[in-house]
């Protein structure tokens, strides 16, 4: 029997054969995501390799060296003799925009400004890691907080309508770089690594830039945020669109006339999550977590924001694929693990309630239990989950057997 599929999703579920990743990955971290829209998936090839694997065959052949040798030529356009900003780095405190500022500062000798969107609430670690970037990573930084009545307003409106919470702040920190740069008169902003690496259109990766003309909008009005045009949510809520000043993308036609270019470090550089850790806790005081993240086993990564779980909640909820299984299958491609252990680690965390912060989650967002449950139900795809004595559970699990072919 065939079970209606969500979200545009593949019906048939196939795992990886080198990593763990399933291909209901979406592929894009824009997720202007609505149940009945098609969304793009991770590819995989008739061997049944997805595509952030075999991009991780071809990176092997890369030559990183020839490559940093080039972009160091390439940033001398950047360099300014008067003491003002070369470059923008997008930057959330954690371990990956800690190395980028920092690798872009003492490495290619530029003057960066790092620009952080604020997560929903901060964790302990996260404020001790944001703060540790300028005060003993030697870099200059900017919080920028948006007005906190409508941004979690937003959060809720993106749980309720998408069952994605974190809609509203990956789409702040999309546009913070390229609106920074304009706002500092800087025509350079430098992200780290590049989602391709993981399953985005594998395509992304061939390129140094990216194609920011999807930041324009014609009518801020007509944006949508959380599911719902800014337009409606003035009129239902009671804000103005002055409110959505930090959300309101720069004018593509401006970032052209400026020529503003956004590349990614991580074309240039070698990017394996892990060595990216050693760096910054070397270079900028960056620390682990005290205890593993809820719904996997890693300490490092995306521990700045008390909400985080909950967005992999989600993801699991929607896709089948939890925290674990992101950071398994990127482990598995940079050696650091092996497929069986990633599997079984898998089996273990993937898809771990954040009971712990599920009171703040509710708290923020200024809903009920029951409600964030109804919404959670009725985000799971049916091809995707079962109902067994009373609990739901998925109908496909990642295996340590592969499949014959
Ligand atoms: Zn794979």
């Amino acid at each position: 029997m065939e079970y209606k599929a969500y979200y545009g999703l593949p019906d048939k579920v196939v795992f990886c054969r080198e990593c763990v990743i399933s291909n209901q990955r979406p592929g894009s971290t824009v997720e202007f995501t609505n149940k009945n829209l098609k969304k793009e998936t991770i590819q995989f090839n008739e061997e049944g390799i997805c595509s952030a694997c075999q991009y991780n065959r071809q990176k092997k052949e890369i030559d990183y060296q020839r490559r940093q040798e080039a972009l160091f030529e390439f940033l001398d356009r950047y360099r300014k003799s008067d003491g003002t900003y070369d470059v923008i780095v997008p930057s959330s405190g954690g371990k990956d925009s800690s190395f980028t500022t920092h690798c872009v500062k003492t490495k290619y000798k530029m003057n960066p400004l790092a620009v952080t969107w604020a997560p929903h609430i901060y964790t302990e670690v996260g404020w001790r890691n944001f703060n540790n970037l300028s005060r003993t990573g030697g870099v200059d930084s900017i919080l920028y907080t948006p007005n906190g009545d409508l941004h979690r307003l937003l959060t809720r409106l993106a749980f309720e309508n998408l069952c994605h919470p974190f809609q509203p702040f990956i789409h702040g920190q999309k546009i913070i770089g390229p609106s920074m740069a304009l706002k500092f008169g800087v025509s350079l902003v430098m992200y780290g690594e590049n989602q391709a690496e993981y399953g985005n259109d594998i395509r992304d990766n061939l390129r140094n830039t990216m194609d920011y003309s999807f930041f324009s909008v014609d009518n801020p009005l007509e944006m949508v945020m959380g599911g719902m045009a800014v337009r409606d949510i003035i009129e239902k809520y009671g804000f103005s669109l002055k409110d959505f000043a930090p959300y309101i993308p720069p004018k593509a036609d401006d970032l052209r006339s400026r020529n503003i270019q956004v590349h990614y470090l991580g074309f240039y550089e070698r990017w394996d999550p892990q060595e990216m850790y050693y760096y910054a806790s070397e270079h900028t005081g960056f620390q682990a977590a005290p205890e593993r993240s809820i719904g996997t086993y890693s300490k490092y990564t995306e521990i700045d924001d008390i909400l985080i779980p909950f967005h992999f909640y989600t993801t699991y909820i929607k896709f089948g694929i939890g925290r674990a299984t992101y950071d398994a299958a990127q482990e598995i491609r940079n050696g650091k693990i092996a497929r069986e252990e990633g599997v079984a680690l898998v089996r273990k965390y993937d898809g771990e309630f954040p009971e712990k912060y599920f009171k703040q989650f509710l708290e923020y967002m200024n809903i009920s239990e029951e409600r964030f449950w109804e919404v959670v139900d009725n985000a799971r795809s049916p091809h995707l989950w079962k109902k067994e004595n009373n609990r739901w559970v998925l109908r496909h699990a990642v295996a340590e057997e592969l499949e014959v072919i």
